[in-house]
């Protein structure tokens, strides 16, 4: 076992040592194996590497008060991965293959699950074409590989808030494109939008809708939500947005124990200055609240800077539920016995 610093875990790879692997060959998966982590062998004609035929998920594994093993809805990731393997012309993987490989893996990494308070395993589940092919074409080889690596927060500093640019020369996915599904080249060309605003001494870029520059779609790998005048409001599915499993917990917590009816509906980014609260959401953020946005040389406050009640609610709301310390009425804890 390597030794790792708990007290300091940031969001940095530190891979566990095992890892899942499993192969697609002549229309078929195999049943995977468990290997030590490293480096793999690749033909540079694999689609993945020419023409970016690739798709991941992320989770997390988390060490609850009395010492157990739980996941959060790993189902809705598996359903997640196989839209987008649809999208993508990969073959799909079949869920409880899917669940099941995370949990044996899981098993003998245990001991880099984090100690209760500490962090959380994250989980990279990936999907990609490796078979050889010249032309524009769908592999007929497939890899799926899942690793793991122990996690703090996403973002340094992250529940003081964190500062953000809305941006209407850089987008992040087109209506119809993939923006939907959690395709590698996705993250590839965000990698310059958050550079330039790295610059600007912002953490992340607001990305808008790529048609008219006026809605909000996402913070760079999070959904967006906001707070005024005691509604709950979070941009509609457009399908260039990526459909967050922590979104969809976040809009049903809000409605069934927080009594708020949530809107999913657009966003203009003007109407977010005098905003109440705004924070941000996914496996990695958990819930970030969102301290200022800045857009063309212009800093809003949001409320008072700091993280606002509702926001501080529902952070404390989601995690109970994860570590299974809030009553699920949902069925979203999952234990890994
Ligand atoms: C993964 C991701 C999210 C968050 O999804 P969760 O299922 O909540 O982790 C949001 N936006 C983008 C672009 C993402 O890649």
């Amino acid at each position: 076992m390597k030794k790792i610093d708990w007290d300091n875990l940031g969001f940095d790879i530190n891979a566990a040592e095992k890892m899942f692997v499993a192969n697609y060959k002549d229309g078929r998966w195999d049943e995977g194996e468990i290997v030590d982590y490293g480096k793999i062998s690749i033909y540079p004609s694999a689609v993945v590497l020419n023409y970016g035929q690739g798709i991941f998920e992320g989770m997390k594994a988390y060490r609850t008060k009395d010492g157990r093993i739980a996941m959060f809805r790993p189902y809705d990731n598996a359903k997640r991965l196989n839209m987008g393997c649809e999208r993508l012309c990969m073959p799909t993987i079949d869920e409880d293959f899917f669940v099941k490989s995370i949990e044996s893996l899981l098993k003998v990494n245990e001991d880099y699950i984090p100690p209760y308070g500490k962090g959380d395993l994250y989980i990279r589940p990936i999907l990609f074409g490796s078979g050889e092919m010249l032309g524009v074409n769908p592999a007929t080889e497939y890899t799926f590989i899942i690793y793991m690596s122990p996690v703090g927060p996403y973002f340094k500093g992250g529940f003081n808030g964190i500062k953000l640019e809305i941006r209407k020369d850089y987008h992040r996915a087109p209506l119809y494109g993939s923006g939907g599904i959690k395709a590698i080249g996705n993250y590839a060309v965000s990698l310059y939008p958050k550079k330039v605003v790295k610059r600007n001494g912002y953490d992340e870029v607001i990305y808008l809708d790529a048609k008219t520059s006026t809605y909000i779609e996402e913070v760079g790998s999070a959904n967006f939500f906001m707070l005024k005048d005691g509604v709950l409001s979070t941009p509609r599915l457009s399908g260039s947005i990526l459909p967050g499993i922590t979104r969809d917990s976040v809009l049903k917590i809000a409605r069934d124990v927080f009594g708020l009816t949530p809107l999913e509906r657009d966003i203009r980014y003007d109407e977010i200055y005098d905003a109440d609260e705004l924070f941000c959401t996914g496996t990695a953020a958990v819930i970030t609240p969102i301290s200022l946005v800045a857009y063309d040389g212009e800093e809003h406050t949001i409320g008072d800077g700091r993280p606002g009640e509702i926001t501080k609610k529902m952070y404390d709301e989601l995690k109970g539920i994860q570590l299974g310390e809030k009553e699920d009425r949902y069925g979203w804890f999952y234990e890994v016995k």
